[in-house]
C-alpha cells in the first residue's frame, strides 16, 4: 500500500537549528532550510511521501500573528486537498504549545496535524530533531491519529497539544502532559494510542481571528501592587491573564484591579505561575462576586491564547469566557 502523502510545513526552531561545532552550548535556530531537513529525514529511508511548504524560518519567541495566519490557512488548504493525509509542523519548542492550541481551537479534527521539534540542534551531538522527525511521520501517517486535536511529537511521545507545557529550558525530555497524560508512545517502528479518538470529525471551534486582541500576561510575586494592573490597562489590553500564586491568587489589592478591569468589561483570567495543577473558581478568590474566570487547566501561555481567539469571536462575557475554559 501506498504511504499517505505528508505535508511537512516548516517554521525553524533547533529542529531547524545548526551551531559552529557539534559540542558548543551556541546555535541559530531556523538555521536549516526545511528542504535540507526533509532530506535527511528522506536519506533515512524512511516510507513516506513528503510535501514541504517554508513558512518561516525563525525561533519560535519570534512567531506571531503572520506566521499563524500562513500556518491556519495552509492547513485549511491541506485538510480540504484529498491527496493529502496529514501535516506536520516543524517548530522551535518555546512556543510549540501557544501555535498548537491557536490552531487547535481553530482547525476541523478531520486529518491528524502533528507538530514537532527538538531540544538539540540538527548539527549537534546526541541530535534528538531526526528521532522526533522520524516519529511524527510516523504519526502523521496513521488514520487513527486523526479525530485527536493538534498533537505535539517529543520524546517518543504523542501529547494533545492542549495538555503540553514544556516544563525544561533543556533536557530532551522537555515537555510535561496535564491534565491527560500521552495520548500515544512512539518511535519510527511503533505507534501504541492509549485510547481511541475523542474528537472524531469535530469542526472548528472558533474562527479564525482576523487580527489578535491585546492580551497580556501578569505575573503576580509577593508585595506587588495593583500599579502593574493599571499599566496594562492604560496601554489597551483587552483582556488579562493572571500567573497568579498557588490557585491564582494574588495580594488583594491586585485582585481589587483586576475586579475593577473586569467589571469595565476586560475579562480576567485567573492562571497560576505553578508548573501544574488546577485553578478552580472561588477557592480563596470570590470569582462569582469579583466577575473573574479561573483557567482551570490551562498555564498562562494557552489561557493567553484562549482568551484571544474567544475575545476575537466576541466571546466577552465572564460566564461564557468560564464555560470555554471549563470545555476540557
Ligand atoms: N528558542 C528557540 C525556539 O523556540 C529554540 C528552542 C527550541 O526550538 O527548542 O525556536
Amino acid at each position: 500500500m501506498n504511504s499517505p502523502r505528508i505535508l511537512v510545513l516548516g517554521t525553524g526552531g533547533t529542529i531547524a537549528g545548526a551551531g559552529s561545532n557539534a559540542t558548543g552550548a551556541a546555535y541559530r535556530p531556523g538555521g536549516l532550510a526545511l528542504e535540507v531537513l526533509v532530506g535527511h529525514l528522506a536519506a533515512l529511508g524512511l516510507d513516506a511521501d513528503l510535501v514541504s511548504q517554508e513558512i518561516a524560518r525563525i525561533g519560535s519567541q519570534d512567531i506571531g500573528f503572520a506566521e499563524w495566519q500562513a500556518l491556519h490557512a495552509a492547513c485549511t488548504a491541506a485538510l480540504a486537498d484529498p491527496a493529502i493525509g496529514g501535516i506536520i509542523i516543524t517548530h522551535g519548542t518555546d512556543t510549540a504549545e501557544e501555535t498548537g492550541f491557536l490552531l487547535d481551537l481553530t482547525l476541523p479534527t478531520t486529518k491528524p496535524i502533528v507538530l514537532v521539534g527538538a531540544m538539540r540542534a540538527a548539527d549537534a551531538v546526541g541530535a534528538d530533531g531526526m528521532r522526533n522527525f522520524a516519529n511524527a511521520v510516523k504519526v502523521a501517517s496513521d488514520p487513527a491519529a486523526s479525530g485527536r486535536g493538534v498533537m505535539l511529537v517529543m520524546g517518543d511521545a504523542v501529547l494533545a497539544v492542549r495538555d503540553a507545557r514544556k516544563a525544561a529550558t533543556s533536557a530532551i525530555d522537555a515537555f510535561r502532559s496535564f491534565p491527560r497524560g500521552p495520548l500515544a508512545r512512539v518511535t519510527p517502528a511503533s505507534l501504541d494510542w492509549f485510547g481511541p479518538p475523542h474528537r472524531a470529525c469535530e469542526g472548528a471551534r472558533y474562527a479564525f481571528p482576523q487580527e489578535l486582541p491585546r492580551v497580556a500576561i501578569l505575573t503576580a510575586g509577593a508585595g506587588m501592587d495593583e500599579q502593574p494592573v493599571k499599566a496594562l490597562l492604560g496601554i489597551g489590553c483587552k483582556g488579562v491573564v493572571l500567573a497568579g500564586m498557588g490557585q491564582g491568587n494574588a495580594p488583594a489589592s491586585v485582585i481589587a484591579a483586576l475586579a475593577d478591569a473586569a467589571a469595565s468589561g476586560v475579562p480576567v483570567v485567573r492562571s497560576t505561575r505553578v508548573d501544574e495543577g488546577l485553578v478552580d473558581r472561588n477557592v480563596e478568590v470570590e470569582d462569582d462576586a469579583l466577575g473573574l474566570v479561573a483557567a482551570r487547566a490551562l498555564g498562562p501561555a494557552k489561557a493567553r491564547v484562549l482568551l484571544m481567539v474567544l475575545i476575537a469571536n466576541g466571546v466577552t462575557d465572564a460566564g461564557a469566557v468560564q464555560t470555554a475554559f471549563d470545555g476540557g
